[in-house]
């Protein structure tokens, strides 16, 4: 039952706008009748059949936070290659993996054991997504996984995550690709106020091939973390 949804495109493909009391986005569930993390879901017929749209939360994912904190350029869209790094247990690598759709793929690096049985295991219901349980500090270990890639994000709360973002991007990210970060001030060093966090992090970027074009912060989704996001080499 329930009452009817209006599900609109997103300006960026492959996100949806599911309109309602409150306005949410989601993605277009490449598992149909599967729930990742017990996540809203809804249906829109068309036609014969129904599409099922997966509510992306974000309180629970740094990506969905900076769409609504109006991200101009994504990156990740229908048809991409994606190299994310810090997978956790996936739940925003099974958006992403919907937002590429099957023409496009989505490699996961998480290096904790526990986490990254969870990701196996939602992997197995979206065939676009390869799971690698290894340390994203040496890119090296899962070549023979990986291939050249439109987009590198980083997720790993890591102090030395720019140099990990680095480090994946010399391998694997095509030339004029874009990358995404996000940075959560206080795994970097809580002794300074995060904006200058930020700022720093931002130079440090540039010292290493990135081209750094936007920031966004996660308010009211993370309190102290942002996103950056622009192209490598360009
Ligand atoms: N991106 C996830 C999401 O939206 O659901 C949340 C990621 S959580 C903030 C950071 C993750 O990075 C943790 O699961 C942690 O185990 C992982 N991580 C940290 N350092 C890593 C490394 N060197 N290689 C791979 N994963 C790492």
């Amino acid at each position: 039952g329930g009452a009817k949804v209006i599900v609109e495109p997103h300006r960026f493909p492959g996100v949806y706008i599911i309109r309602g009391k409150e306005d949410m986005i989601g993605t277009r569930s490449l598992a149909p009748g599967e729930t990742v993390y017990q996540e809203k879901k809804v249906q829109v017929p068309e036609g014969d059949i129904k599409i099922e749209y997966r509510v992306w939360n974000p309180y629970r994912s740094k990506i969905a936070a900076t769409i609504l904190g109006g991200v101009e350029q994504l990156g990740i869209r229908p048809g991409c290659k994606v190299l994310y790094l810090g997978a956790a247990s996936g739940t925003t690598v099974s958006h992403v993996a919907d937002i590429v759709g099957l023409e496009g793929s989505v490699y996961a690096v998480e290096f904790s054991e526990r986490s990254g049985r969870d990701l196996v295991n939602m992997a197995k219901k979206r065939i676009n997504v390869v799971p690698i349980v290894d340390d994203a500090r040496h890119p090296i270990r899962y070549r023979m996984l990986v291939p050249m890639v439109d987009v590198l994000f980083a997720d790993v709360a890591q102090r030395d995550q720019a140099r990990i973002l680095a480090l994946n991007a010399q391998h694997y990210l095509k030339n004029g690709g874009r990358f995404l970060i996000s940075i959560k001030a206080n795994c970097i060093d809580s002794t300074v106020e995060p904006s200058v966090v930020f700022e720093r992090e931002i130079e440090t970027l540039k010292e290493l091939g990135f081209v750094p074009e936007e920031m966004i912060t996660l308010e009211p989704y993370e309190v102290d973390h942002a996103a950056v996001s622009g192209v490598y080499r360009p």
